[in-house]
């Protein structure tokens, strides 16, 4: 048992030290990004009209989404549309804002399809409706939370059911493209956006940009499939992210550009269809964290993930930070590692006397680490927590099935 004392801190460590960043497509920092480059993107009637001053609080909820995924088994659907769950060669334009309608004529569920064209012009509705009754919170609420959802669509892999590269042998290359490799490279200043303009239609216009990221899923996946063979059949290396970069740099920044004046695109339609009101002064300097839908709040981990982030964008050096206070933990928990062993290699000494006690000891210690299943509590824990309004679904099939789809999900 002794043997074994050290596991919780060392689980603990290897899961400080081996967790990948926010498995999500656009990192956080990313999607603050796009909503704050949005809102400076705005055309000049609008920008003019105060909308700049007004929208700064509107940059960070660009997070919030992917923060309600933990809480909220409805959301994972909002963040995705999968035109090759329809039929071959289909016309995206031909869908219409019937999502009830759509999803009964394929016989798909929301979680297969994906939401994001009907949430997206619903909330430019919703915008819109805020903007004209005078209830701006609501509208940069609205307008905040459909700039997620903009972003997502406009990365290829958010925009076809191989989306993490399981059905070509590619997993993880959602991350590895859209998390790690942007993250690693994309500067905000390097982005052009095309200049805002009036959609008037924004679902619509919505399945054209997803029908742009659909056809890039081929390029990205066999670019993921290239660089890999060039760094040796790795993808863990820094040769693999030199190639990806090479390969699709140019192709991802051109994507997050497009994000960012289609976003600016989508408010100042909102605030043209409202009647162009005059843009108030705001009594708010900060947008509500829960959930636009439901109004369930970010988990608590997911909290202290959004301040982590929101630090992140304005320091730089921040990820050095990260990575020193990683080493010292690691170096601790190596250090708590090599004590109870010491420790261990004593006693065993002292009480069987001859050096082959260590190895029957971590027998032993094995037969034990079975009923320390109760280790695994920890963590069982805090699923559970995740889960206690998952189970207040439960007597939904579509909502149990995407909250199985968005576990597995990116
Ligand atoms: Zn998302």
């Amino acid at each position: 048992m002794r043997a074994f004392r050290f596991f919780p801190g060392l689980l603990l460590a290897s899961a400080l030290l081996l967790a990948p960043p926010a498995a999500r497509a656009w990192s956080g920092k990313h999607h603050y990004t796009i909503n704050r480059a949005a809102i400076s993107a705005a055309p000049q009637e609008m920008a003019s009209a105060g909308w700049k001053w007004f929208a700064q609080p509107m940059a960070f909820p660009g997070i919030y989404p992917d923060l309600w995924k933990g809480a909220d088994p409805e959301e994972g659907p909002r963040h995705y549309f999968e035109p090759d769950r329809l039929p071959r060669h289909f016309d995206l334009q031909t869908l219409t804002r019937d999502e009830a309608a759509e999803l009964k004529r394929f016989r798909l569920s929301a979680a297969d399809l994906g939401e994001a064209p009907w949430v997206i012009a619903d909330l430019a509705d919703r915008m819109t409706d805020g903007m004209r009754k005078g209830d701006w919170l609501d509208a940069a609420r609205a307008g905040a939370t459909l700039g997620h959802y903009v972003g997502d669509i406009h990365v290829a892999l958010h925009c076809t059911k191989n989306f993490n590269g399981q059905e070509t042998r590619q997993h993880g290359v959602h991350t590895r493209i859209e998390s790690d490799m942007a993250k690693a490279f994309i500067r905000p200043e390097d982005l052009e956006p095309p200049p805002a303009e009036y959609l008037p239609d924004v679902f619509h216009a919505t399945l054209s940009w997803i029908a742009d990221s659909y056809a890039l899923v081929p390029v990205w996946l066999e670019a993921d499939i290239r660089a890999t063979a060039a760094a040796g059949d790795r993808t863990d290396t820094e040769d693999y992210y030199t190639e990806l970069w090479a390969l699709l740099g140019d192709s991802v920044k051109d994507r997050q550009a497009q994000a960012i004046g289609h976003l600016a695109s989508i408010w100042y339609t909102a605030w043209v269809d409202a009647g162009r009101p005059a843009i108030p002064r705001r009594d708010f300097d900060e947008l509500p964290t829960a959930s636009i839908f439901s109004g369930v709040e970010i988990p608590t981990d997911g909290e202290e993930a959004a301040k982590q982030t929101r630090k992140k964008p304005r320091d730089p050096s921040a990820e050095k930070y990260d990575l020193i206070i990683r080493a010292v933990i690691a170096a601790i928990a190596l250090l708590v590692m090599g004590q109870t062993l010491v420790r261990n290699i004593r006693k065993g000494g002292r009480r069987g006397g001859g050096g082959g006690n260590w190895p029957r000891g971590g027998g032993n210690g094995g037969g034990k680490r079975n009923n320390g299943g109760g280790g695994g509590t920890p963590s069982g824990n805090s699923g559970n927590s995740g889960n206690r309004r998952r189970n207040n679904h439960g007597g939904n099939p579509s909502a149990a099935r995407a909250a199985a789809r968005t576990a597995r999900r990116p």
